[in-house]
């Protein structure tokens, strides 16, 4: 039934009120209902006839699964009408709010949804642009880090001839022409620390047999040079030979089970008379059975450089002390000395060939600012790592891990 047709049957004064509950726009379906709730005419709805009368704003009900808004007006009437009569506007909440309800649940969702995906398509296609990029900063990276010469920029197979193309190609090139001139030189260190390694043999031998037969004390102390300077150079070539090997990947690594403790006291044996001369007392500390996985030649040499610079760089009547100790899988040598001590600005230069705090060459001592160089690559050829603390002044303590 329509609302006009309702409005015929009711009174002038119950017209007026229905054309002021009709003027609301939002109410379509309209009844009229008796104050004790009994309807009377209207849009009669099967659904809502129930629901108790209440009066104030418009309120939602949900009556069997579905939804509707209720508005109810009590208009009040001369005391014949039984005092008055209630309006009642219904309203299903229908598609079209549930349209507006759902444009706006997918608005919520599909906003952010296409900026987020705005901002990803964004960051793929930087990113993919900036990939040759990132290519050779990480290349780079790789080479500085790792030491790794042998490293190029990846090129993606299909990528575009662009400029960064041709910079990738570019750098690659440069990089295996690099790459070579480093092989040759350490090829030009190797053969050449080999070729000197029999001449230098030969005139120690014969610095010794001129020893043996020197007349006098003249020829005696020249004799005792060439055999100093002779063992000085062998010392150096043989550094510079196994560094060389190292480098290239080419020095023999027998692993072995390996007694620690044996081996420290071979090294501290070895550097008794040394230590002996600055009156410094050598200790070591290394439980029994501190077995490693290591080459015991190669080992044995990086230990006794450290205890040898110890007693190099120490002060008389000090102390160079050998101590060892098992940390889970791993073992740690530890290398101290309280003599000289290396200030903050050389102490990460120390590990550079040929560097050598003290720039003036003493002769006597036998230094040639490799030692500590070659420890380290073979403590590194032995996948461990090597580290050193000091105080200037104070001491030097060096720590290995393998
Ligand atoms: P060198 O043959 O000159 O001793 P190394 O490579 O063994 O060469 O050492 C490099 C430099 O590091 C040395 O010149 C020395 O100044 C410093 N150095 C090494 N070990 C010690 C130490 N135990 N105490 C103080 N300085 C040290």
């Amino acid at each position: 039934m329509q609302v006009t047709q309702v409005t015929e049957k009711l009174s002038k004064k119950q017209r007026a009120v229905f054309d002021l509950v009709e003027s609301k726009e939002e109410f379509k379906n309209v009844s009229i209902y008796e104050s004790g709730g009994k309807y009377i005419v209207g849009q009669y709805n099967y659904d809502v006839v129930n629901v108790p009368f209440e009066e104030g704003l418009p309120r939602r009900e949900s009556i069997d699964g579905k939804e509707y808004i209720v508005y109810d007006i009590k208009v009040q009437a001369p005391p014949r009408l039984h005092g008055g009569f209630w309006i009642r506007g219904v309203e299903s909440v229908n598609s079209t709010m549930l349209l507006g309800r759902s444009a706006i649940i997918i608005m919520l969702i599909l906003v952010p949804l296409i900026l987020l995906l705005t901002a990803l398509g964004g960051y793929y296609i930087t990113k993919r642009a900036f990939r040759p990029v990132n290519n050779i900063v990480k290349t780079a990276n790789e080479i500085s880090h790792q030491k790794d010469i042998t490293r190029r920029i990846e090129i993606e197979p299909n990528s575009k001839e662009d400029e960064l193309h041709h910079l990738s190609v570019t750098l690659n090139k440069m990089l295996d022409k690099i790459e070579n001139l480093i092989k040759q030189e350490k090829q030009f260190t190797s053969d050449a620390s080999h070729e000197l390694r029999t001449p230098i043999s030969v005139i120690l031998a014969q610095g010794e047999y001129l020893l043996d037969i020197a007349k006098d004390e003249k020829e005696k102390e020249l004799a005792q040079t060439i055999v100093d300077k002779s063992k000085q150079v062998s010392k150096l070539v043989s550094r510079l030979l196994l560094l060389a090997r190292i480098d290239q990947r080419r020095q023999k690594f027998n692993k072995d089970k390996v007694d620690l403790g044996v081996l420290v006291d071979i090294a501290v044996d070895s550097m008794k008379e040394l230590a002996a001369q600055k009156e410094i007392l050598l200790f070591t500390n290394v439980p029994e059975g501190t077995i490693v996985d290591a080459d015991e030649s190669l080992l044995l040499s990086a230990i006794t450089n450290l205890i040898s610079n110890g007693i190099k760089y120490g002060n008389e009547s000090g102390h160079v002390s050998v101590s060892a100790s098992k940390l889970g899988d791993r073992t740690e040598i530890i290398v101290t000395d309280n003599g000289v001590g290396i200030s903050e600005e050389h102490i990460d230069k120390i590990w550079t060939r040929f560097y050598r705090v003290d720039d003036v060459r003493n002769d006597e001592d036998n230094s040639n600012g490799l030692g500590l160089s070659m420890t380290k690559s073979i403590i590194e050829l032995h996948g461990g790592e090597i580290t050193v603390k000091s105080s200037l002044g104070c001491g030097t303590e060096f720590r290995i891990i393998l």
